[in-house]
């Protein structure tokens, strides 16, 4: 595996592999690799000549009181598990490298779907998110590059901006990795202690029911209700649970039409961690997911 910690000297190299007519997948990160992440890589270097991977934890992404200092850093894991992935690129950028006229020199929002739900409670979180993505679009130029439905919200934001600024690149989504408990994978379920992870599953399983219930219930205010009750009990404290349309992210409210591709999203605290998960209520296009 080659590392790259400079964008210039990475996008020399890549350019040379474009003109061989190698594809390239990207699968953007933050590190602290996991099974989750796993599976885009896999999915990457199935699809792909060339799979680059990005380290890099993203300062502009946290909010003032966010964990940014704290996030965990695990880089001699990370690429040892790279490698047994068969991983061909890791580019670890630093600040300086990602941001050279400084963090505050370009400014990028999508207003219309980051207003909703996780951008609702951080309100900067996406603006970071198409600043430092459109930079890796630009700098790896992939042919294909895979996101987690972990983060949906994310996921339609990224569709949009290549969309938007005609990146000439296949967004796609990469489903849930859990644990057997049912919860999602997370660099950041390390912050969990032992008696937290207890609960945590419960996320998982107020989503299930919603689905489960979906066969016979269409009204979205009872369908929440089902959710709500199964964390009354639990030391979770509900940021928000709801059911949204898939392309827009507005919130559905009152009965779901049967044209509509709705998705629960949820997300809550345990203790400081914030954690979020969602299901669908739909089926994706094969073309749209990387099973
Ligand atoms: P992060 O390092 O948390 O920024 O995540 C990098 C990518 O991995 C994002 O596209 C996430 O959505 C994806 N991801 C994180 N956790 C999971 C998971 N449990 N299952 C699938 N994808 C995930």
């Amino acid at each position: 595996m080659l590392v790259f910690e400079s964008a210039k000297e990475l996008q020399k190299f890549l350019r040379e592999k474009r003109c061989e007519g190698k594809s390239i997948g990207l699968v953007p990160t933050m590190g602290a690799l996991h099974k989750g992440h796993a599976k885009l890589i896999e999915c990457s270097v199935k699809n792909n000549d060339l799979t680059v991977v990005s380290i890099f934890v993203n300062p502009t992404q946290f909010g003032p009181n966010e964990d940014f200092d704290k996030y965990p850093r695990t880089i001699e894991e990370d690429k040892k598990l790279l490698r047994e992935l068969n991983a061909d690129i890791l580019f670890l950028p630093d600040v300086n490298t990602m941001y050279p006229n400084g963090k505050e020199f370009l400014k990028m929002s999508i207003p219309s779907l980051s207003k909703y739900w996780c951008g609702a409670s951080r309100p900067t979180h996406f603006n970071g998110v198409v600043l430092v993505v459109s930079k890796l679009f630009n700098i790896v130029r992939p042919n294909n590059a895979y996101f987690g439905q972990k983060d949906f919200q994310q996921y339609v934001i990224i569709k949009k901006l290549a969309e938007e600024l005609f990146f000439d690149i296949n967004i796609i989504m990469v489903p849930i990795q859990r644990e057997e408990s049912g919860l999602a994978l997370s660099s950041r379920n390390k912050y969990l202690t032992d008696e937290e992870k207890k609960y945590a599953p419960l996320l998982y399983k107020a989503l299930k029911a919603i689905k489960e219930n979906f066969q016979k219930e269409k009204n979205v205010e009872r369908l929440i209700s089902i959710g709500k009750k199964i964390l009354e009990n639990s030391p979770f404290k509900l940021d928000y649970l709801g059911i949204a349309d898939s392309e827009t992210l507005e919130p559905i409210t009152g009965e779901i039409k049967p044209n509509q591709k709705p998705v629960v999203l949820i997300a809550a605290y345990l203790g400081t961690t914030r954690l979020i998960d969602n299901i669908l209520l739909y089926e994706p296009k094969a073309m749209e997911i990387c099973l």
